[in-house]
């Protein structure tokens, strides 16, 4: 065995083994892999091999796209055959809410250009003679389904030692029955790692440990998310029909998914594989996988596969004349939201995860492909947000991810509805006046583990969502808090707001030489930047304050601050020029805007907040009522008069009562996340993470004023040159969309030009209920961004009409929040 090299991958499961493989692609040749036992020993020799190319996430679906190309060529590649069955993907839906998931699908699926049909009954019954159309109580009728030609399914060992054949071929190192033990950094740098077979050292780490995330991450003193689940699978004998139909010609029929009932079911062997997502199947290894598990299973348990084996033979009738030959119960490695983990781990130089896999046979092409990039370039070459491990953040204790994960694993069926909001583990993070919101009536959500107002029920209105990809029950009082906020005073509790301060001798030199803007020179002043990938990509949005000589606040999105805060701390300067806290816990936020805000705020401080006194873009320290030192911001995200309020948060309570007993008179209520979701789209405010993302520059962005080229050296300012040279090749749009009577857009449709060529996405999409018009915003080839240009756009399978409009179709002048 080696005792160096430049990446050690831990874990011989196929994800491990593409990361090695791609590493190896990339030109990297001095890599190796341990493995405890041997290749495939975890949860890859027992999955069922579906390739399911759906996904309704932008990043996921782009991962999946890449390995279905990868497996088809990797036979040619590497002499090793991986037995990939294009057989098809055919996903069925008994109700009009799944033909809307699919056709919301379809808009990021033709965005990534993935192929598919949406198709009728009779198209389905061509495809899959062998099964019932429906219509009765408990088999009710498909009205329609998703087919995907290109996917199916592949034998995961098989693919395992195809990649591993390539990657040796390329000079990787594999060692098995190697069980990493402990783990050291070095003097210098690097990672110093004990082996059952004694110690290597590397100067990066690949964990690629599935079911021993766990474990694996202890050995670094990280709390990985990952926590496996049961999942089983049915092996049924030979199916007569099944044979018949096949020896008659048919051919092979596509893997099935009646995901309203919630399984899956594909050939095997002139017999069937029937797969359920169940309720109830409990997580497992929560404190890691014990010594006698190894190459186990769990025993099967029929009573939670009972209903979907009735459904599926109810569907497929020739499930009734064969008997099971075996159930399969593995453990499926998931995380909180059921996304993978791949990407750097926190706090740590040069260490990498890529780990929580579900459909790891599926994204283990991918997720090794743009480790590969993200290890070797430094950065992944395309946007990774949704899986990168830094999107959660301490909260996400044991019970936590347990209940979470048992959660998701029981709704990978389910709908996916854009406004969701699943109550497991609720409330875990909240703001101090989580309760006074909910006595207003505040119908909760939640994102990065803090509870979040999205509207407010009236009295007399349930406090409770209907859940639709159309305009739902909340529609018109999400309305009423958007006008308030236009035409009286409202708050929005913005605790979760993510915080810093940055102070010492060296502070402003080292935020300078991070974002594209000029960090504010002047106290009060403060300034909008953006932090960029050496692509010129948008990695990180951050609201700088100067708040005093060399100290500043610095406020970014509440779900960035795992990722924000990583960020900020690997860049710190080692001189210790820089001092840098975390202060999320410590602040609270209320904005306050709205015409009359000013007339609120007044009564409840003496500071001057005339124009003069305290101009739009400054902020002082002041105090408001009983609250003292409470940075106030005259920015906000809605575009009104207002300011933002960050309190220390132990004056909370107070701080809310006095600012509803001053606004009484004037009409102030509160007003949630849905309805500064239609203020901001009136405002064409990008959001960070979904309109601002790596995959754009702040040009493409038409973030033009917040970039200095000329103020010297900054991440990305060289990509953004050559990017000017060559011409900048989108440009970021607002649309009015016509015709729209129940289904705005939501970000992700395909935008078309007049001969229906794709030639943009809309990024978010939202009503806006003061201009009364159906809003979009997203991205265009520069020629398509001149206002006044008529694209089409989809949405839920209709195509509509949609006009570009100039840039902030609300007071565009600013008029408001300068008044
Ligand atoms: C019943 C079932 C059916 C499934 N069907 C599908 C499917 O159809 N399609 C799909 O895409 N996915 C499917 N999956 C999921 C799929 O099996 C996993 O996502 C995938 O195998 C994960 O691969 P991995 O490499 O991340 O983990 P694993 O295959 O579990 O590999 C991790 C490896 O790390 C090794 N290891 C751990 N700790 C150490 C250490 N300290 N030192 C050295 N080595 C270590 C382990 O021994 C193990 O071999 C299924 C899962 C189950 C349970």
């Amino acid at each position: 065995m080696k005792n160096h090299v430049r990446v050690l991958v831990i874990g011989g499961g196929v994800v491990g083994v593409s990361t090695l493989y791609h590493l190896t692609r990339k030109g990297w040749k001095d890599v190796a892999l341990i493995e405890r036992t041997e290749l495939t020993a975890g949860s890859t020799w027992h999955a069922a091999g579906l390739l399911p190319l759906f996904n309704m996430s932008y990043t996921v679906g782009q991962l999946h796209k890449y390995s279905v190309d990868l497996y088809k060529r990797l036979p040619a590649e590497t002499g090793q055959d991986v037995s990939f069955h294009v057989s098809g993907n055919l996903r069925l839906a008994t109700c009009r809410e799944r033909m809307d998931e699919y056709y919301k699908y379809c808009g990021t699926a033709n965005t990534i250009g993935v192929p598919f049909e949406v198709i009728g009954p009779k198209q389905v019954k061509e495809l899959w003679p062998l099964l019932e159309l429906g219509g009765s109580a408990d088999t009710p009728a498909i009205i329609g389904a998703l087919y995907h030609p290109d996917d199916g399914h592949i034998a995961p060992a098989d693919l395992t030692m195809a990649l591993r054949k390539g990657a040796r071929a390329a000079g990787a190192e594999i060692y098995e029955h190697t069980e990493a033990t402990a783990i050291e950094r070095t003097a210098s740098g690097e990672w110093q790692v004990r082996t059952s077979k004694g110690d290597i050292t590397a100067e990066h780490l690949v964990l690629a440990t599935g079911n021993y995330a766990r474990q694996s991450g202890r050995l670094l003193g990280l709390n990985v998310p990952a926590i496996p689940v049961e999942h089983q699978y049915i092996v049924y004998d030979e199916s007569p029909e099944l044979k018949a139909y096949r020896q008659g010609g048919g051919r092979e029929l596509a893997v099935l998914r009646e995901s309203d009932q919630s399984y899956y079911l594909r050939e095997e062997r002139m017999g069937w594989i029937l797969g359920p997502y169940e309720k109830g199947a409990p997580a497992r290894f929560a404190d890691g996988v014990p010594e006698w598990f190894g190459r186990s299973l769990f025993p099967g348990d029929l009573d939670r596969l009972v209903p979907h084996v009735e459904a599926a033979t109810r569907r497929v009738p020739a499930l009734e004349n064969c008997g099971i030959k075996d159930i399969v119960n593995g453990p499926i490695s998931y995380t909180p939201d059921g996304s993978p983990l791949i990407g750097p781990a926190w706090g740590l130089r040069n260490v990498w995860l890529n780990e929580g896999h579900s459909f790891g046979i599926t994204a283990a092409g991918g997720s090794g492909w743009q480790l590969a990039e993200w290890i070797v370039e430094g950065e992944p070459g395309i946007d990774m947000l949704a899986v990168d491990p830094r999107r959660f953040g301490a909260y996400t204790s044991k019970r936590y991810v347990v209940k979470k994960n048992e959660e998701t694993y029981r709704n990978v069926f389910t709908i996916h509805f854009p406004d969701e909001e699943r109550p497991e583990a609720r409330p875990a993070k909240s703001s101090p006046v989580y309760d006074k919101l909910s006595r207003r009536g505040a119908v909760w959500g939640q994102r990065y583990g803090w509870e979040r107002a999205n509207w407010f029920a009236p009295p007399g209105v349930e406090c409770r969502d209907r859940w639709s990809f159309r305009r739902s029950n909340y529609f018109e009082h999400v309305g009423r808090e958007a006008r308030l906020m236009r035409e009286q005073v409202g708050v929005i509790d913005l605790t979760p707001f993510t915080k810093h301060e940055v102070s010492g001798p060296g502070a402003e030199a080292w935020l300078d030489g991070l974002v594209a803007n000029k960090v504010p020179a002047r106290v009060g002043r403060m300034a909008l930047s953006h932090a960029l990938t050496r692509r010129g990509g948008i990695r990180s949005e951050f609201t700088i304050t100067k708040i005093a000589e060399q100290h500043f606040y610095v406020v970014s999105a509440g779900a960035a601050e795992r990722y924000d805060s990583d960020y900020l701390f690997k860049a710190l300067p080692r001189d210790g020029s820089v001092t840098l806290r975390n202060i999320t816990g410590s602040r609270g936020c209320f904005v306050l805007a709205g015409p009359k805000s000013r007339e609120v705020l007044s009564q409840l401080t003496d500071t001057a907040l005339d124009n003069a006194s305290f101009p739009w873009l400054t902020a002082q320290t002041i105090e408001v009522g009983l609250a003292v030192d409470v940075y106030a911001l005259r920015v906000n995200f809605v575009g009104a008069l207002g300011w933002e309020l960050h309190f220390p948060v132990e004056y909370a309570h107070n701080l809310f009562d006095a600012l509803f007993e001053a606004g009484e008179d004037h009409g102030i209520g509160m007003v949630g996340m849905r309805a500064m979701e239609s203020l901001r789209m009136e405002k064409s405010y990008r959001m960070w993470g979904t309109d601002l993302t790596p995959d754009y520059t702040p040009f493409e962005a038409g973030l033009d004023r917040f970039v200095r080229m000329n103020k010297g050296a900054f991440i990305g300012r060289e990509a953004l040159e050559k990017q000017l040279a060559a011409g900048v090749p989108n440009r970021f749009i607002t649309l009015e969309v016509h015709g729209v009577t129940d289904a705005d857009p939501l970000g992700n449709e395909p935008l078309f030009d007049a001969g229906g060529r794709m030639i943009g996405r809309a990024t978010s999409g939202y009503y806006g209920h003061c201009l009364r018009k159906s809003l979009a915003i997203g991205y265009a080839q520069a020629q398509f961004a001149q206002p006044g240009t008529q694209l089409g756009i989809e949405i839920l399978g209709e195509a509509r009409q949609a006009t570009v409009l100039r840039e902030s179709p609300y007071d565009p002048d600013n008029l408001e929040l300068r008044a």
